[in-house]
């Protein structure tokens, strides 16, 4: 994507557009649920969670449910073969698989989630249907695909032109080396409150590209990629999903919130723990947004260039993430 690179390049430190409504190191001191809360709104990770957020935001001043909202948003980049780490388009593994991964949450802790999932274009829909219709929490490889086409979905080929030829450039130095900010890996992570005030989120992705074949990152496991408890609020990752797997990052930062952090200081510290626990950051991105029940919401990364989408009554904007290096 090169749209976002140049957005990197281009995008300026702009505090009065970096922050929810708590200024960082200032810990949120209201009483979580009471007052007007800022709603609906829906949040996602990088610039494909604009267009994301539009048909999120179509659900949700419809007064449809945060869960609808979530999944029609996600489906957007999935669909978008442009979009090159989620969905169809999304970058092979090392052996020129598109294996996807992804989850979905709602208000009562309801959870779906599919991982290495392959020919299936919108796994989040897939993982729904897992919440919805197993007793089961995750499905992963083919018992997913086969979960799938039970439930009606078709089977396509996920491979477009371009993201093969960028395999094949790839396979000549085989490098197995992550790029920070660069597009090997933008999961999109959504969250969002309906008008109700009840929460939900959603987060996919075709994972690392060029990873090892059977490898699984962080957006698929509940808690690590995605976590949303409806009393405090939600939260989503991206980046390197080992690191952020190691922490539970999503958790963590619910967590931070449960004790009274605003969402932007519970990002900011999850990242200050991932950065703590690990030897070396140099070549690692990790970031979160989160979202509370007020309707504030904040983002936090390793290094410069993360960007995440906000759209409410108010704001339909792309806000540059604080960042930590
Ligand atoms: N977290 C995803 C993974 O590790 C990729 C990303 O968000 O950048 O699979």
């Amino acid at each position: 994507m090169n749209s976002r690179r140049n957005f990197i390049k281009l995008s300026a430190w702009g505090t009065t557009l970096l922050t929810g409504l708590y200024p960082a190191g200032k810990a949120f001191a209201g009483t979580l649920g009471k007052g007007a809360a800022n709603k609906p709104i829906v949040i996602s990770t990088w610039n494909h969670g604009m267009p994301a957020n539009d048909a999120a935001w179509k659900v949700l001043s419809g007064n449809g449910s945060a869960l609808d909202a979530v999944e029609a948003g996600v489906r957007v980049p999935e669909a978008d073969p442009e979009v090159r780490t989620v969905g169809y388009g999304g970058f092979p593994d090392r052996e020129g698989k598109v294996t996807l991964d992804a989850c979905i949450m709602d208000k009562d802790s309801n959870c779906g989630s599919v991982a290495f999932l392959q020919h299936i274009k919108h796994p989040i829909s897939v993982a729904r249907k897992v919440m919805e219709e197993t007793p089961h929490v995750m499905l992963v490889g083919e018992g997913a695909l086969d979960f799938a086409l039970s439930q009606g979905f078709k089977k396509e080929k996920l491979l477009t032109p371009a993201s093969e030829k960028d395999w094949k450039n790839w396979l000549k130095e085989s490098k197995y080396k992550p790029v920070i900010n660069i597009e090997n890996h933008d999961t999109i992570g959504m969250l969002a409150m309906d008008a109700n005030g009840d929460l939900a989120g959603a987060c996919t992705t075709s994972g690392a590209a060029f990873k090892m074949h059977g490898r699984v990152g962080d957006s698929p496991i509940i808690g690590a990629g995605l976590f949303v408890d409806n009393e405090v609020g939600a939260a989503t990752a991206t980046g390197l999903g080992e690191a952020v797997m190691r922490m539970v990052g999503s958790h963590l930062v619910v967590e931070l919130m449960r004790q009274g952090n605003s969402p932007q200081d519970a990002c900011r510290l999850a990242v200050e723990r991932i950065i703590a626990k690990q030897k070396d950051v140099k070549d690692l991105q990790v970031g979160f947004i989160a979202l509370n029940k007020q309707g504030e919401y904040g983002g936090y990364c390793i290094h410069k260039g993360f960007d995440y989408a906000v759209r409410d009554k108010a704001t339909n904007k792309l806000i540059d993430s604080k960042y930590k290096l």
